[in-house]
Formats: structure tokens, sequence, C-alpha cells
């Protein structure tokens, strides 16, 4: 993706401004619900590599294969429980919208993720899907 697109967050900012030097590794999220947005780009770019090292190690799993008929159509952040930069934990709970292109049927995932930091990057440990 050009870094002058709109990043696929939703977060209204371009690619380059926002989650593109998080996945290129340029620099690490300052909190947790950045790091939350850049791993929804990722899932939408089909980026394992980038979603694997971004799980924490406790609960990684050994391999990913995401739904190639997944698209992913937005996300919102409903919540936040601290995540900040001088916080070692936090949650995001969030809406990602995302249609079936094989069945064409729409969806949502209302989730509310744990991220924790260590070595002053955050990790997403697991997650409750809410009803
Ligand atoms: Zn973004």
């Amino acid at each position: 993706m050009d870094d002058t697109e709109r990043c696929p967050c939703s977060s209204g900012d371009t690619y380059g401004a926002c989650c593109g030097p998080l996945h290129r590794g340029e620099r690490t999220a300052p909190t947790a619900e950045a790091l939350m947005r850049s791993r929804y780009s990722a899932f939408a770019f089909g980026d394992t590599a980038y979603l694997r090292d971004t799980w924490h190690a406790d609960t990684r799993p050994r391999s990913l294969e995401l739904d190639p008929h997944q698209e992913w159509r937005g996300l919102d952040i409903l919540a936040t429980r601290a995540g900040g930069p001088f916080d070692d934990a936090g949650e995001v709970e969030f809406v990602a919208r995302f249609r079936d292109t094989a069945s064409r049927e729409r969806g949502r995932l209302h989730e509310v993720s744990r991220f924790v930091r260590s070595d002053r990057r955050w990790s997403y440990v697991d997650g409750d899907v809410a009803p």
C-alpha cells in the first residue's frame, strides 16, 4: 500500500502516518491501541509475519492461516483501558467489520483484546469475543 493512501484501520490518517512504519519495523507501537490498529491492518493485508511477530510468545499460534475469503471492511475502537506509553498492560475493545467474498455475507467481530508491554514493545495476548 502506498503511504499516501488512507490507512485500512479507519484512523482517518494516511498509511504512512499510521500503521505503515509499524509494519515496516521503523518504529514500535506507542500504545496498545496503536498495536491493535496495526494488527487489524495486517489482517486486512494478510500479513501473517507481522501478526505472529506482535503476538505474545506464550499465546502465539504455531502456524497462522487466514481465511482468504474474509475481507476486512473497517474498524471501530469502542474503549481502551490503560495501554498507554507508561503502562505495561492494557485492553482494547473494538468492532471489526468484514465481508465473506465467497458467500457475500457481512459480519462483525466484537472483541476485548488484552495486550502487555515488555522491552518497550506491546504484544497481543488474547481476547474475549463479545456477543
Ligand atoms: Zn492505521
